[in-house]
């Protein structure tokens, strides 16, 4: 199981689909054993990688993912039958923004387009369990949010823009408590405030 895994990361790696780096998905494991997480959303499934790495902390998690690429969601179900995980894993071929997602959950992964954060996060707060956490990847955007004129294109300078403003609306959020994680491409850990 271990060795196949390894082989999906390596591959999409290679392939340059965007899977979480290795010290950033150990952090996300580790925090959901240790919180004793048994309920994911993900939003951005890519192949599967992370929904797959999450699910294999324990037989007793389940995950719901979305993913809006058709290739990558065909891709991201054959590996979860793959892996035999098809009871445990639910992927959804969808842009997330649209979806109708009604259950609720201990964690909600927010992985997908960095300019949606504070889309997603408004909007998937809704499913988030009294006690739930929402962690968000790729804040520093490969270093250019901390140093802008690494941007260089104006893609990459429209996207540290919406990555800032996720910043600030999160360090404004009566609702939310967070904190930063500089592991991987750095991650936020919003909390209800008490
Ligand atoms: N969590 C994965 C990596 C996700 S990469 C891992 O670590 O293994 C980000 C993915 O989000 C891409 O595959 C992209 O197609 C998807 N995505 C981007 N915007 C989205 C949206 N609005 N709804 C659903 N998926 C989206
Ligand atoms: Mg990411």
């Amino acid at each position: 199981m271990e060795e196949k895994l390894k082989k999906l990361e390596t591959s999409a790696r290679q392939r340059n689909i965007p899977i979480m780096l290795p010290d950033g998905i150990a952090y996300l494991c580790n925090y959901i054993k240790e919180n004793n997480v048994k309920s994911i959303l993900e939003i951005g499934s890519a192949v599967g990688y992370s929904a797959i790495k999450m699910a294999m902390i324990s037989p007793d998690i389940k995950i719901t993912t979305i993913e809006k690429d058709k290739e990558r969601y065909q891709e991201a179900l054959e590996n979860i039958k793959r892996f035999n995980l098809l009871n445990r894993i639910t992927i959804i071929n969808d842009d997330a923004i649209n979806t109708n997602i009604t259950d609720t959950f201990d964690l909600i992964f927010i992985d997908a387009s960095k300019g949606h954060n504070i889309d997603f996060f408004n909007k998937y707060s809704n499913n988030l369990k009294e006690n739930g956490t929402i962690i968000t990847d790729n804040l520093s955007f490969h270093g250019l949010v901390e140093d802008e004129s690494l941007a260089v294109t104006r893609n990459q300078r429209g996207l540290v823009k919406k990555i800032k403003l996720f910043i600030s609306f999160l360090d404004n959020n009566k609702e939310f408590t967070t904190t930063y994680i500089p592991v991987g491409d750095k991650i936020s850990i919003s909390k209800r405030s008490n």
